[in-house]
């Protein structure tokens, strides 16, 4: 669990050598200033610990000092609290520190003072200008988090009625804040200290389930990364191998979620493999593959298409010992992407400090510029609503921004745009590249919709559109009534769902509440006494104890949509291949649905299975473009 206080026993010298040490950039000169200034502001003050103030402050600049960010940021946070707390200027702080120092501190100060007593309207009002702030400049949110964190842990010794205000507001605002910044390890650490506030008896029951377990473990995660690591190393991929354990708040929302006890939370750990190359990255997948059983669906390809936060790497679930695995590779500059989020892009300096890194907070400009007009309170409640709303920003050919719900596609985005151009789209253009009309679309795509007076909406698209705006527009000029059924793929109502497994007599079948199986999880039927057949899912603990002459082999209906095609192209290895390979195919708009390797004698096959193309000729293009990839002797399609 978090320690309060990490660099209290620090003296001034250790502090700048240690600033150093995170980044040989900074000047000491400077930092050591702002140290001395901020211990002699605060001389006298002490926290609810009872330590003296400034142990906060340096607290709060040692975690961005771990964050490797600059001289101004970390002068900042030692300085933070001086204008709201001391009798220190704003014009002196000015003028000792220079404007960039002073805006950072400025940017993270309370306009209303705080107490109990204070209205939501001043809380409102505050978080409000800090966020202001962060569109001018990044580094105020990220002192603004620090802050926050370094309060959250120390939040005991706050009276209990402030320890539940603060952590919810937390809650509301600076988790998904920093989940949709990318930060992931300041973002568990703040939801795993809500949870020990909010929820008392939950956090301290998870923890010690938990600490149970542990052990028993521990022990299995550690032979599995010994034999995983002996592997690579066969292969010769240097790789760093970590096992990871879960943070209690997912667990706890996996629980609330799935409504499952915490005993059938079987992802408790995951194994991440850290390496040097994107290349490794899929060769590792690859070998881990063509070892165990991946269970079908569970692959994600982030790095192909990253999250919107920036996060990239290569997730899947394989069976290890009857029990899933989840399994993650990454290279190191993606690791610390996913571990810090937007202070790694900061910090990759100017090149990339560009509108692409503008892009990456472009959400945050548009909930604000929304919302300037909400009074404080309102503000606030509309904030919380918009943070948790996972949305994306599409761009138009001319720079415009439509911002549309997670996982929209082409077609929406042309009726965002106008009525018109949805009821003439023909094809888009992702980044100037023809895409399936189908593909979802991703923060800062640039969209271009390629109309034709003859076009018209197709009965089809129903199947794919996420906004309510689109489907109503769609169904208006196909004039189907509402209400009238429509094929569902990926609804999780029961009835729905029953009608995608491939059995005979439907109105048998039942899904079970325990392990409450999804579309493609691999299930398997139980025979009950009332004749009925309940929905399992394949790896459901309660049916591990059931008896197995009364099981039932079941699947889902093979949906035309979901036929996959599979390539095997056989290559000779050299470094940089699976880069290529997969650049074709993102090129051309395919998606992998799953990789795999296979030796057989001395020749080395890669085996993809990709989503048919909306235009079949891209398939043939593909093909072929594979083919011209050095070190490619052939490719197929099986
Ligand atoms: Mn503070």
């Amino acid at each position: 669990m978090s320690k309060e206080f990490v660099v209290e026993g620090w003296g001034r010298d250790e502090f700048l050598n240690a600033a150093v040490k995170y980044n040989p950039n900074v000047q000491t000169a400077l930092i050591g200033r702002a140290y001395d200034f901020a211990e002699n502001a605060h001389k006298g003050q002490k926290r609810l610990c009872r330590r003296d103030f400034f142990m906060h402050c340096k607290e709060v600049a040692y975690m961005l000092m771990k964050l490797r960010l600059d001289t101004a940021t970390i002068c900042a946070g030692l300085l933070h609290d001086v204008i709201e707390d001391t009798k220190t200027r704003p014009d002196e702080l000015k003028r000792i520190f220079g404007e960039e120092v002073f805006s950072l501190v400025n940017g993270v100060t309370k306009t209303a003072r705080i107490s109990l007593e204070s209205g939501d309207e001043e809380r409102a009002e505050n978080i409000r200008k800090v966020l202001l702030a962060t569109i001018k400049d990044i580094r105020v949110i990220l002192i603004k988090l620090a802050d926050r964190l370094h309060n959250m842990r120390t939040l005991k010794y706050q009276p209990p009625e402030n320890q539940a205000a603060v952590s919810q507001e937390t809650l509301d605002i600076f988790v998904p804040i920093s989940y949709k910044l990318g930060m992931y390890r300041i973002k568990s650490e703040l939801e795993d200290l809500c949870l020990r506030y909010l929820k008392p008896e939950v956090y301290q029951s998870l923890k010690q389930r938990i600490s149970k377990k542990r052990d028993e473990r521990d022990r299995e995660v550690r032979e599995l990364m010994g034999k995983v690591k002996r592997l690579l190393e066969e292969k010769g991929i240097n790789a760093t191998i970590t096992g990871r354990a879960k943070n209690f708040y997912s667990i706890y929302k996996k629980m609330t979620k799935k409504k499952i006890p915490f005993e059938q939370v079987n992802d408790l750990y995951a194994i991440r493999i850290i390496t040097e190359s994107q290349d490794d990255c899929y060769r590792i997948l690859g070998i881990i593959h063509s070892i165990w059983t991946p269970i079908s669906s569970r692959f994600d390809d982030y790095i192909a298409s990253p999250k919107q936060n920036m996060y990239q790497s290569l997730h899947t679930e394989v069976v290890i010992n009857g029990k899933p695995v989840e399994v993650q590779a990454r290279t190191w500059k993606m690791h610390y992407i996913a571990e810090e989020g937007i202070a790694a892009h900061w910090r990759y300096k100017d090149a990339e400090r560009d509108k692409k890194f503008d892009r990456k907070i472009a959400w945050l400009k548009q909930i604000l510029e929304w919302r300037m007009t909400a009074n404080a309170k309102d503000f606030l409640e509309n904030l919380k609503i918009d943070l948790f709303k996972d949305e994306i920003y599409a761009i138009t050919p001319k720079g415009d921004t439509i911002p549309l719900p997670e996982k929209s596609t082409p077609v929406d985005f042309a009726y965002a745009v106008h009525t018109d151009i949805g009821n003439h789209c023909k094809s888009a253009k992702v980044n100037h590249i023809i895409v399936p009309l189908d593909q979802e679309l991703n923060s800062g795509d640039i969209v271009e919709i390629i109309t034709a007076k003859n076009a018209t909406p197709s009965r089809n698209w129903l199947k794919f559109v996420r906004t309510n705006h689109a489907k109503s527009k769609i169904r208006g000029a196909l004039k189907i009534a509402v209400g009238e059924a429509q094929p569902a793929v990926d609804s999780k109502d029961e009835e729905q769902l029953i009608g995608l497994i491939d059995f005979p007599k439907v109105s048998l079948l039942k899904l079970a509440g325990c392990c409450s199986p999804q579309y493609e999880d691999s299930i398997t039927g139980y025979r009950m006494k009332d004749g009925k057949i309940a929905v399992h899912k394949v790896l459901c603990e309660n049916i591990k104890k059931l008896d197995p002459n009364r099981k039932i082999y079941l699947g889902w209906k093979k949906q035309s949509d979901d036929a996959t095609i599979k390539l095997r192209a056989e290559v000779i290895d050299r470094s940089g291949l699976f880069q290529d390979i997969l650049s074709v195919l993102t090129r051309n708009g395919l998606r992998i649905e799953a990789i795999n390797t296979k030796s057989i004698r001395d020749k080395l096959y890669l085996l993809l299975e990709i989503k048919p193309p909306s235009v079949p000729e891209i398939l043939d293009e593909t093909v072929s473009s594979i083919r011209k990839v050095s070190n490619v002797v052939d490719v197929r399609v099986e």
